[in-house]
């Protein structure tokens, strides 16, 4: 069937008529007229009149029989865009998400068009030699930007002009003189293809099967879901491009998905090691013309192979034959902003609606993931120990009530040993602590003042580095006074508990000899400086790693042997669902980053709950205890996966607004016995941003759906007015 619209020459009543999805916080499309001489199909990327502005847009449906009247009010679609129209396999990803997680189907669209103010060919870049005498008035400036351009070659004009450091009307000036002559840049050469063949390894025996599966599932190219499941260090990365390398030969697309692309550089070399060329990435510090040209491979199906975050999986792959989800349990995948969704779950959607495979990769799955594999839904490909022979690290606890470190230390005896004993081995040891800047509390000895934000419910983190107090919520920040602002003593106010700051002069005064380095995200300021930072652990030019979650992200340190927790329990008791499931992997991953090539790694968890189930089955290597018991709680408590969740949570400006709002919510929630109704109840974060939030819950069986409920109820609830606001987030992964 011909899908085209063509435009009529003839009467206006034939004028064809589009609906059109424009990126913006609307569910339903809007209708344009086609111009005369246009061809237009579904899918196609348009640029439409909305209000005073032109928008990036795409055509979703012809409009057969358009309501006669509006013809005229309608207005014309602008003119259509020289780039492969947004495949049907798209399209219906956008729709499903949309329908799925409550999320405007327009915000839903915009992630796929993040390209959308810069389509279009690109400009050619003008470049500058080095042609003629020195001009007659020098200047510094004018004599950097000779010195620059001495090589006689053909350089970019704006890299010119940032390696001189010099503005462009410099060079313009220099042009003016004849000193520097302008040519037109040749377009980059193509980046070099993968080649499947370039460095296969040799595979264990081990590996050897879990290679076979990946090639069959690569292969067959049909829609298949299998969780790789390897301990840490058994190569799991090396089996997946087993999967990627017949995905190649194949001549189809393949996408691996990573929980922080910043964390990736270590990858991208691994990957060219085994390739010959690195992947295409895609995230969000990409300059806008690197993105353009990025998202243009992605669509002509230049790029082979793509590597990047979450919003990767919404790009339009001109033949997307295989996605990869690294580390798969990792909250990171779920998006709270905007539209919520988890980028892991929506994988598997859209692998099915696009008929490809899909594999999951963890060493600690997530319990919905570990479910699905149990029951059969999902393949098992296990590799259950380290390559190499390197056995997985020791275990012990270390009891803080029996073994606590001296008074406002928070590094135990026996741990300070065993680091000095690691350090004098020439090894590295690596202090564990998931806690920015310099101690989360601030209070005044001699009142018991505690510095607060003033528009959170949350108390100012002391950051040494940056000398200021902050919020952690909203951003909110202001320099440590010198004295208490609510009694006005002097040199009274105390740090209370440790962030990783703290831990650093800790260790710098316990091991004066050893050189240490912070690791935390919010001392890093960019993709590149955090690259550099980890190769620079990786190369053994740091001693003691003292590090939040960054560094538990997949990392390859060869001389880390010890890894310290130094609060195990810090993430246990908040009151959420998923916090032993959170501890038990995050612990499980920091710790296995020791012993990964050479020696015995050994984990120490600095505990004041050493009976906890999460301890426990950590010391004892026993994954199945803990999955065991954590899938008997769940099933026992109707939790995901054997029950849905999902929040709506109201905000307002005020408390009684957000509550009135909450309550009249919960009040006219559809009946149903499958579905409870918990709430409204006050966040555990009451206040962000000077906005009180209330919380709903929303529970029910497994196989009711819970998108198409919230719909209805919400079709009957109050319009949120003023400054209130409703959040919907289907399958929760945070209940702050
Ligand atoms: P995981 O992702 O399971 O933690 P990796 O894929 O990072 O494990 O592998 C751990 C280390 O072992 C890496 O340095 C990797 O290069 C190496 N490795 C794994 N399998 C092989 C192999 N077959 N040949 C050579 N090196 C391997
Ligand atoms: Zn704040």
């Amino acid at each position: 069937m011909d899908h085209s619209i063509r435009a009529s020459t003839s009467a206006a009543s034939s004028t064809r008529i589009v609906d059109v999805l424009v990126p913006v916080a609307l569910n339903q499309a809007y209708s344009y007229r086609v111009p005369r001489g246009m061809e237009l199909k579904p899918g196609d990327v348009v640029c439409v009149p909305l209000g005073p502005r032109q928008v990036v847009a795409v055509v979703w449906a012809e409009n057969a029989r358009p309501a006669p009247r509006l013809h005229n009010r309608l207005k014309d679609v602008g003119e259509k865009l020289d780039v492969p129209p947004l495949r049907e396999e798209l399209r219906s990803l956008v729709d499903w998400v949309s329908n799925y997680t409550l999320s405007a189907r327009g915000m839903v669209l915009r992630m796929t068009l993040r390209m959308g103010e810069n389509l279009g060919p690109e400009r050619a870049r003008v470049g500058v030699r080095l042609v003629g005498e020195p001009p007659p008035r020098m200047t510094p400036a004018r004599r950097r930007v000779i010195a620059c351009l001495s090589d006689g070659l053909l350089h970019g004009k704006s890299d010119a002009a940032r390696e001189a450091g010099v503005s462009a009307g410099v060079i313009d000036g220099l042009v003016d003189e004849g000193t520097l002559a302008t040519e037109v840049m040749p377009p980059p050469p193509p980046p070099p293809a993968p080649d499947p063949a370039f460095a296969q390894p040799q595979f264990s025996r081990q590996q050897r099967s879990a290679v076979d599966a990946m090639r069959t599932l690569a292969a067959n190219g049909s829609f298949h879901t299998a969780l790789l499941d390897g301990v840490t260090g058994s190569g799991k990365t090396e089996v997946y491009f087993e999967a990627i390398a017949e995905t190649i030969r194949r001549g189809r697309q393949s996408l691996i998905l990573m929980p922080e692309i910043a964390l990736t550089g270590q990858f991208l070399d691994r990957f060219a090691a085994r390739f010959g060329a690195r992947p295409l990435e895609w995230h969000s510090e990409l300059t806008p013309r690197t993105r353009a040209r990025n998202w243009a491979a992605i669509a002509s199906g230049a790029a082979p192979v793509v590597v990047g975050a979450r919003s990767a999986l919404f790009m339009p792959y001109a033949d997307l034959g295989l996605i990869v989800v690294d580390e798969e349990h990792d909250q990171a995948y779920k998006q709270d902003d905007g539209a919520h969704y988890h980028a892991r779950d929506m994988a598997v959607v859209r692998a099915h609606i696009a008929g490809i495979p899909v594999v999951l990769a963890s060493a600690t799955p997530s319990v919905e993931t570990e479910v699905n594999a149990r029951k059969g839904r999902y393949q098992r490909v296990a590799l259950p120990s380290r390559f190499g022979g390197q056995h997985l690290p020791h275990i012990e606890a270390i009891d803080l009530r029996r073994e606590p470190p001296p008074r406002g230390r928070f590094i135990s005896p026996r741990l300070a040993d065993e680091i000095r004993n690691a350090v004098e081995r020439r090894e590295q040891a690596l202090l564990f602590l998931n806690r920015r800047g310099y101690a989360p509390l601030t209070l005044c000895r001699a009142c018991g003042h505690r510095f607060a934000c003033t528009i959170c419910d949350a108390w100012l983190v002391d950051h040494r580095f940056r000398q200021r107090l902050v919020c952690h919520h909203c951003g909110f920040s202001t320099p440590r006074p010198r004295a208490c602002p609510h009694c006005q003593a002097e040199e009274t106010l105390v740090a209370v508990g440790p962030g990783v700051e703290r831990l650093q002069e800790e260790a710098a005064a316990l091991f004066p000899d050893s050189r240490t380095m912070v690791l935390s995200s919010d001392l890093i300021t960019s993709v590149e400086t955090m690259r550099s930072e980890l190769n620079e652990i990786a190369e053994g030019r740091v001693d003691i790693i003292i590090g939040t979650q960054l560094v538990a992200k997949g990392h390859h340190f060869p001389r880390l042997n010890l890894v310290g927790v130094v609060d195990a329990d810090l993430g246990l008791n908040n009151g959420d669902p998923r916090a032993a499931e959170r501890t038990f992997q995050l612990l499980n991953q920091v710790i296995g980053r020791a012993g990964r090539e050479q020696g015995r790694g050994v984990g120490y968890l600095q505990t004041h709950q050493p009976d906890h189930p999460v301890m426990k089955a950590l010391v004892a290597c026993d994954r199945e205890a803990f999955y065991g018991s954590e899938i008997a709680s769940r099933e026992r408590a109707g939790y995901p996966p054997f029950g849905r969740l999902a929040s709506l949570i109201v905000s307002a400006g005020d408390r009684p607004s957000a509550e009135g709002f909450a309550r009249k919510l919960a009040s006219i929630a559809p009946i149903d016995e499958r579905i409870q109704v918990l709430g409204p109840a006050e966040a555990p974060l009451a206040v962000i941003k000077g906005r009180y939030r209330f919380r709903l819950l929303v529970k029910s069986l497994r196989n009711v759906d819970l998108s198409d409920y919230l719909r209805q109820w919400l079709a009957v609830a109050p319009k949120t007015r003023g400054n209130l606001k409703l959040e919907v987030d289907v399958d929760p992964q945070s209940f702050l």
